[in-house]
């Protein structure tokens, strides 16, 4: 398998130099921007595996570039640095597009972890589940990553683009939430059940008919989520 390619975005000198340092030793190939204006560049310039990206940054910040990259259809996984510890930043980073967050001061293990388990996912994306979906007037897709809705293009993240391709890959199961953290996000831990509701909520607003009353998608009290083709 060819190298993997990341781009770290952060103007700290010495947290950038110490991320990438340490990326590199894990056999990654690493590029550096230290603003979002250049790094938005880059990412624009050519194809990464993975991204992370400092929320505080000067001029043009962590938020905007994700949402330009989302915009601009950059699929890479987006991680980011936050550095405050406010729940509103961890709920704009996703609902912005970004696919997981770490919070400063992190152990760069835990910063390792995640990148390996992005990485993953967005690579074994590829071999489970059907790569074409269709429901309602909505088809996915998952191999070009691309979702239409009535023929218009829908932009999911790389994350709901997870989400949806495990969903319609167990159509009829009551899938809990700790399954979906284990399966789709690749983490367990309970105090990140609201990750897969936020996921959940903005899917439905994507693609359902009409999200409060959730045709494909549906809420098992006490349970989890359904998905009904
Ligand atoms: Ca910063």
């Amino acid at each position: 398998m060819s190298v993997r390619r990341l781009l770290v975005i952060e103007d700290e000198p010495s947290v950038l130099v110490g991320v990438s340092d340490r990326l590199r030793s894990e056999g990654y190939a690493v590029d550096v921007a230290e603003d979002g204006e250049k790094g938005l560049e880059k990412a624009l310039a050519r194809r990464y595996d993975l991204i992370v990206l400092d929320v505080m940054l000067p001029g043009m910040d962590g938020f905007d570039v994700v949402r330009e990259l989302r915009r601009r259809d950059v699929a890479a996984p987006v991680l980011m640095l936050t550095a405050r510890t406010q729940v509103v930043d961890k709920v704009v980073a996703l609902k912005l597009g970004a696919d997981d967050y770490l919070t400063k001061p992190f152990d760069a293990m835990e910063l390792v972890a995640r990148v390996e388990a992005l990485l993953r996912r967005a690579g074994g994306a590829a071999s489970d589940g059907r790569d074409v979906a269709r429901f309602g007037d909505v088809e996915a897709d998952f191999r070009r990553a691309r979702v239409t809705r009535a023929g218009e293009e829908v932009h999911l993240s790389a994350m709901e683009l997870r989400l949806l391709r495990y969903l319609t890959a167990h159509p009829g199961e009551v899938l809990s939430r700790d399954r979906l953290l284990d399966e789709v996000w690749g983490y367990d831990s309970t105090s990140y059940s609201r990750t897969v509701d936020q996921h959940v909520a903005s899917l439905r607003a994507k693609l359902e008919p009409v999200a409060s009353h959730p045709r494909h998608i549906v809420t098992v009290h006490g349970m989890g989520y359904r998905f009904e083709g």
